[in-house]
């Protein structure tokens, strides 16, 4: 199969083929057609299939086959649950419509609006963006959706997880009728095919891989250790290893502050990447980490996700996820594109809980691993399983928490208050992070 024999016109050949791109991936064989027609899509396929391009390149396509000769209303809309990830798209789509004339933006919150509405007036046919801000440039006149021919969600199970469905249907209910839409999702959970069910008008299933199965060439490795004994442990991990790029995740943002500095400490370069940093200084860490000037990146679910690293040979679970599926999405930063990956958890004994809720989504028991000098001494009681928390724990707890998960606040918070956009509040460039939003 090749991109051609999959209907695709030249010009997009030749920006692939400049990506070294030879063939479509599985995922990309199997929705470009149908995109192509017309259909609306629900597509799930693991992290790091080259979904991106999947559903960017049809689009393109259509966009510039029927672009009219003078105007250049929005006409597709890419939203994305991050920054990050709207960054990372959007680089994507300059990088596929380079010998096509089609014009695209990017806009996410964070950072001032005002460049963002000026480039929006100055006409774009796709946009990224992030639910928030986009919500908050619509308020504000500087775009509008009246002419949306194509609507696609990326990352849509996130999107969930991190309560953007409000923004979502809202930004939806501004756009016409008739339209087609295009809906990705790494897992597909009831949640979201509920979501699907509201949204997409008689789509084709697309699916790749087996439901919330890992990439097979990662081996899944479990050492059990105090809980107070984790970063010791870890700093040995990554120095008896010398390893040299290892993505860390851990439940908080205050504990992957923590033990960013504790790395440090200990003469090892990293930088932490979450929703309270500026997106300065979350665009640098990561650009850091990718080309290889700090060896390691901790990082919580949400900051991560979605985030096209390639091939990282190392990731460590700090703490096992509360939420078995972001296990899923965590292991999927290694061993992409057929590399082989290490999956390493580091599991106290509260954490047991956790553990079996994971290996009941694998369908697969993760061998345990004590290592010596750090043999588990903790008998503290397991963690109630992320299934029976999720509803009761988060009313108990108290708001503002700043250790709090990020997902599970998103979640509690009701997410568009009609707050004032960046530029007219006064707050300036570097104002926003208060008012989170990814
Ligand atoms: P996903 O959204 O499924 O997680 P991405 O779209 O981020 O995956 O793509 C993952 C990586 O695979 C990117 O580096 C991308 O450039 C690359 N890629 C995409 N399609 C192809 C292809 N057909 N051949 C080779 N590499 C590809
Ligand atoms: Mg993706």
């Amino acid at each position: 199969m090749s991109f051609k024999s999959l209907g695709l016109k030249e010009a997009l050949i030749k920006a692939v083929e400049e990506k070294g791109y030879t063939k479509p991936s599985p995922i990309q064989e199997k929705a470009i057609p149908h995109i192509l027609e017309g259909k609306d899509i629900l597509a799930s396929a693991q992290t790091g299939t080259g979904k991106t391009a999947g559903f960017t390149l049809p689009v393109l396509q259509y966009l510039s086959d029927t672009k009219h000769p003078k105007y250049r209303p929005l006409r597709a809309l890419v939203l994305t649950p991050t920054r990050e990830l709207a960054a990372q798209v959007y680089d994507n789509v300059r990088e596929y419509s380079k010998y096509v004339n089609i014009k695209s933006a990017v806009v996410f919150g964070g950072v001032n609006a005002k460049p963002q509405i000026a480039t929006l007036k100055s006409g774009v046919d796709i946009l990224v963006a992030t639910p928030g801000r986009l919500l908050d440039l619509h308020d504000q006149k500087a775009v509008s959706f009246k002419r949306i021919d194509v609507l696609i969600l990326d990352e849509a199970d996130r999107m969930l997880d991190m309560g953007f469905v409000r923004d979502i249907n809202k930004l939806i209910s501004f756009m016409p009728e008739k339209r087609q839409n295009l809906m990705f999702s790494a897992t597909f959970s009831k949640d979201i095919k509920k979501l699907a069910e509201g949204i997409l008008r008689n789509p084709v299933s697309v699916e790749t891989a087996p439901q919330n199965s890992t990439a097979k060439k990662v081996t899944h490795k479990v050492f059990k250790v105090d809980k107070n004994k984790k970063t010791e442990f870890t700093i040995k991990l990554i120095k008896d290893n010398n390893w040299n790029q290892v993505l860390i995740f851990t439940r908080t943002k205050h504990g992957a502050n923590k033990l960013t500095e504790k790395l440090i400490k200990a003469g090892i370069s990293a930088a932490a990447i979450h929703g309270n940093k500026s997106q300065g200084a979350r665009t640098k860490a990561l650009k850091n980490f990718k080309d290889n000037s700090i060896k390691i990146l901790v990082a919580t679910d949400i900051a991560a996700r979605g985030l096209d690293i390639p091939l990282l040979p190392h990731v460590i679970n700090f703490e096992l996820p509360n939420v078995p599926e972001d296990y899923v999405h965590r292991i999927g930063r290694t061993g992409r594109a057929g590399a082989a990956g290490e999956a390493i958890s580091l599991v106290c004994s509260e954490e047991t809980e956790y553990q079996n809720e994971i290996e009941k989504l694998l369908n697969e028991k993760l061998k345990s691993n004590i290592v010596e000098g750090f043999e588990p001494t903790d008998t503290a009681p397991p963690k109630r399983a992320a299934s029976q928390s999720k509803g009761s724990f988060g009313k108990k707890k108290r708001p503002g928490n700043s250790n709090s998960s990020e997902g599970n606040k998103a979640k509690r918070k009701p997410h568009f208050k009609g707050n004032k956009p960046t530029s007219t509040s006064g707050r300036g460039r570097t104002g926003a992070p208060k008012k989170k939003r990814f």
